[in-house]
């Protein structure tokens, strides 16, 4: 990437991190971001600064082992979890890690976002599922996200956050709003207490037209109806179902990655 192209990357990243803020998706110092400026160089957000004020000079360039190669401030402490995704997915350029309130509610409840309620989610993300708990700052935090981030462009991380990625920055930050946004509705049918869920005919016309979506770029799974819904106070929901139950299957990623189909 030319130098222009860095200092683009370091607007977008201070802009996407004010959005964060501004949009309560994180508290004090938390979340982080991230751009891949070229194979070899990372460019990424501080530890101990608000996202929601920050300077393009307070950005940090590593390597891809982490290593400091430009910048005054220490690099996140979540380094690692954005250093295996980039590794695991060449076709991410840009990644969003954060806390917004009720995503997180439901990571903290130990319930995944996977139930299909909604169309454009289920284009856009097939499914959100929950990794396990992992300490912050340490290599279990990405082991625990491993085995999800062929497939998936959004994850919940037990007791933690969410973390998204795309093709850039800009569509790494609108799955994290797509995540916050399906997390509040799939909230309000908990409290109605019944959730009509989309039938396998339909998910698979979801699967159909996703390759139509520009920036779609997910593997994921298309949701599996279960059947027992539960409220978040443990009361059951009433889960309504047109039609047979769907089959789990991934969708072909775009450009070439990993196929799996389960049926
Ligand atoms: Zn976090």
């Amino acid at each position: 990437m030319t130098m222009a192209g860095e200092h683009q990357s370091r607007r977008d990243i201070v802009h996407f991190g004010r959005m964060l803020h501004e949009r309560g998706f994180i508290a004090a110092c938390d979340g982080n971001l991230s751009v891949r400026l070229n194979k070899d160089r990372i460019l990424v957000t501080p530890t101990g600064v608000s996202k929601g004020m920050m300077k393009p000079s307070d950005l940090v360039v590593v390597d891809t082992t982490g290593r400091r190669l430009k910048g005054r401030r220490e690099v996140t402490s979540e380094i690692g979890m954005h250093l295996l995704i980039y590794r695991m997915r060449p076709d991410v350029g840009g990644i969003v890690h954060a806390h917004p309130r009720t995503a997180t509610g439901f990571a903290a409840a130990g319930m995944a976002l996977d139930q299909p309620l909604v169309c454009e989610v289920v284009i856009g993300l097939g499914s959100i599922p929950l990794a396990p708990y992992g300490t912050p700052g340490t290599p279990e935090l990405a082991e625990t996200l491993e085995p999800l981030v062929p497939q998936y462009d959004a994850i919940l991380m037990a007791n933690h956050g969410v973390v998204t990625y795309g093709v850039d920055l800009q569509s790494a930050y609108m799955k994290m709003e797509t995540a916050e946004h399906f997390a509040q509705i799939t909230l309000v049918t908990h409290m109605l207490g019944q959730q009509q869920l989309l039938a396998s005919e339909d998910l698979e016309k979801l699967v159909a037209a996703r390759s139509k979506y520009l920036g779609v770029n997910s593997a994921a799974p298309m949701p599996v109806p279960s059947c027992n819904g539960y409220g978040a106070d443990g009361r059951e929901i009433q889960v309504l179902r047109k039609g047979k139950a769907a089959r789990t299957h991934a969708i072909p990623r775009q450009r070439g990655s990993a196929i799996q189909f389960e049926s």
